[in-house]
């Protein structure tokens, strides 16, 4: 292969041209490279010191070039006309000699072209290392311009007046980039042509897009799409792309959007296990699986929620999984308090509250029940001071679950509205004193009660049989995942406290917190001071307040269960002066010497959970109760 020849002074004069030198610089320049010499030009640059031996000179190859003068490329050996320009620039190219001497080869988005020699000059500098990061191939419309920016008054790098191929390199909002000649070019997405296909995959790719969705027949706008979101659609029309997944109708503009080769950005709905209807308190954005932005969720819309991953909850955004940041989101009703709630959804709502409320609650898994499943914790308000409330340590007392339940959403709704609930106002209450609800204390216990034996682990269901004297009716079952009545394993004088057969109910333990369910409790209740503790049962309407306390505690505990039990209608039952309790509220009075108080919200139901129909009996009288322990405490 034949090579063009230069010598250090030919750099050296191109570098004076493009500084503007005279005319008779380019003539040199024309000489020194015609007749491969420079000795006639020694005389004028008699003061370089660069060049100081005419035999010393480096030959060297064409590699980076600037363009002279405006060149229309040609084809490699035919030499044909492209109507592809290349105009005089700054930039330098990256070019090689071709097999024809007069003519420099290029690389331009994927093809091969020659250019005169003539009209370029070799360049000092280098173009940077391109990078492709896509795999598309564009064919523009006949009259397109390559600029050096993504911007259509920056600098131009290459004209063509014929449809041209080029491959893609990146998109950058509005622009496609390509290669011209080892620098990147940006072709404006409107000067080239897109052919979009039916059912296909379209890219977004300027800096938003509206997304509009069909309600009612008429198409309302409910988000947007930003730069890189892909979706899938179904066909387009005009001026629109539509999306049609199951009875849902999409749309989005057309401009702004590639047909791309990418996958969509969304994966597909989930169906959601538990329903909660959110509403969206400020416009925010969705993002993908991965983490990445896909677009945006407008303010004023009601949406369900799917589920949560991690620290995002999974909305149907476009007919697919979007996940987004909850605490953008509002709820004004969970907890269906009528019905009995499961261990499953319990601890669902109370991770769907704390992902909507991140400025006023928090989550904390306490521990875990003899058969795994997790006891959660969730604080309510921002108050220093605090309070406990604990249900259904007894599994047929699960409805206190529901009470706990339906607080949690009441209030929690009341504060981020800044309402008042029950005659309190939640939000300045709960800041002064902030609520620690723990629900769900035996969700062993509970599980086994709602679904039966089959819902235990294989390990326990014998011993829990046996217990249960051989029914399988676990309608009464009162004790945990093991048989252990769990309020009858706190160390409130347990030792005292007489041994029972072991059973369904009342089993006290082979030793104060054998448990892991009580031992989680106490833990949690040692890691805080509490001001009080509510711990919620369900048989006789009685508030028990009393364990040996004396003095100035005795008249404070008993005015508390006096107030409390004003407000319920329950009974405040008298000291019962024997020795021996396993109960929860029992232990926190000894050991915190602060009010625990067990309140009994129904009559007694026999052997079996609080019938569905006291329920709104029940919620009268214990709404207030959490707001009420709070106001209290902050006295
Ligand atoms: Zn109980």
């Amino acid at each position: 292969m034949r090579k063009i020849k230069l010598n250090k002074r030919k750099v050296l004069y191109s570098a004076s041209f493009i500084l503007g030198m005279t005319l008779f610089s380019v003539n040199a320049n024309a000489e020194d490279h015609n007749d491969g010499t420079s000795t006639s030009l020694n005389t004028i640059n008699e003061n370089d010191t660069t060049i100081t031996d005419e035999t010393n000179e480096q030959q060297q190859e064409l590699q980076f070039a600037k363009v002279l003068s405006s060149v229309e490329l040609v084809t490699p050996e035919t030499l044909e006309f492209t109507h592809l320009s290349l105009p005089v620039s700054q930039y330098t190219y990256n070019v090689k000699q071709s097999s024809n001497k007069d003519y420099a080869e290029v690389q331009i988005g994927g093809n091969t072209y020659w250019v005169k020699i003539d009209n370029l000059t070799a360049s000092e500098e280098q173009p940077k290392k391109l990078e492709e990061k896509r795999h598309l191939t564009i064919k523009t419309k006949s009259k397109f311009t390559v600029y050096a920016s993504n911007n259509n008054q920056s600098d131009v790098l290459l004209e063509g007046t014929t449809a041209s191929k080029f491959h893609v390199l990146d998109i950058v909002n509005d622009y496609y980039v390509v290669e011209v000649a080892g620098v990147k070019g940006y072709i404006p997405i409107s000067q080239v042509n897109l052919n979009y296909k039916k059912n296909s995959n379209v890219e977004v790719a300027t800096k938003s897009i509206k997304v509009y969705k069909s309600i009612k027949g008429k198409y309302k706008t409910i988000g947007t799409l930003k730069s890189g979101a892909v979706v899938k659609v179904t066909k387009s029309t005009t001026n629109y792309h539509q999306i049609q997944i199951g009875s849902q109708r999409y749309a989005i503009p057309k401009k702004g959007t590639i047909p791309t080769e990418k996958s969509a950005s969304l994966g597909k709905l989930v169906k959601e296990v538990y329903p909660v209807t959110l509403k969206v308190s400020s416009t925010n954005y969705v993002y993908s699986s991965k983490g990445n932005k896909i677009g945006t969720i407008l303010k004023g819309q009601s949406i369900t929620l799917k589920g949560l991953k991690e620290n995002k909850g999974i909305i149907n955004f476009m007919g697919k999984s979007g996940y987004v940041n909850l605490k953008y989101y509002n709820h004004s009703n969970m907890v269906n308090p009528k019905k009995s709630i499961t261990y499953g959804r319990y601890n669902y709502y109370l991770r769907v509250i704390a992902q909507l409320y991140p400025e006023f609650t928090e989550i904390e898994k306490i521990g875990k029940s003899v058969q795994g499943r997790s006891i959660y914790a969730l604080r309510v308000g921002n108050g220093k001071k605090e309070i406990l409330m604990d249900g259904a340590i007894h599994a047929r007392e699960h409805m206190t679950t529901n009470v706990l339940m339906e607080m949690i959403d009441n209030y929690t709704v009341a504060y981020r509205k800044g309402a008042h609930f029950a005659g309190y106002n939640v939000k300045s209450t709960l800041n002064k004193t902030s609520i620690w609800f723990v629900p769900m204390m035996n969700p062993d216990g509970v599980t086994l009660v709602q679904k039966g034996i089959n819902s235990m682990d294989s390990k326990y269901k014998s011993t829990l049989k046996k217990y249960n004297h051989g029914s399988n009716n676990f309608n009464r079952w009162k004790a945990n995942g093991r048989g252990v009545d769990l309020n009858r394993n706190f160390d409130g004088l347990w030792k005292y406290l007489a041994y029972t057969p072991k059973s369904f109910m009342n089993y006290k333990g082979p030793s104060a917190f054998s448990e892991p369910e009580a031992q989680a409790l106490k833990a949690f209740v040692q890691r805080h001071h509490f001001k009080m503790d509510l711990s919620y049962h369900s048989s006789g309407q009685i508030v028990y307040w009393f364990n040996f306390q004396k003095g100035s505690n005795y008249k404070r505990d008993l005015k508390l269960a006096r107030n409390v039990a004003r407000i319920t209608g329950y009974s405040v039952v008298p000291p019962m002066y024997y020795r021996g309790s396993g109960s929860s509220a029992d232990w926190f009075i000894l050991n915190q010497k602060k009010p625990g108080l067990t309140i009994e919200i129904a009559p007694y139901a026999g052997n079996g959970p609080v019938p569905h129909r006291y329920w709104t009996s029940v919620w009268n009288k214990n709404k207030s109760i959490g707001l009420f322990g709070a106001k209290e405490a902050s006295k």
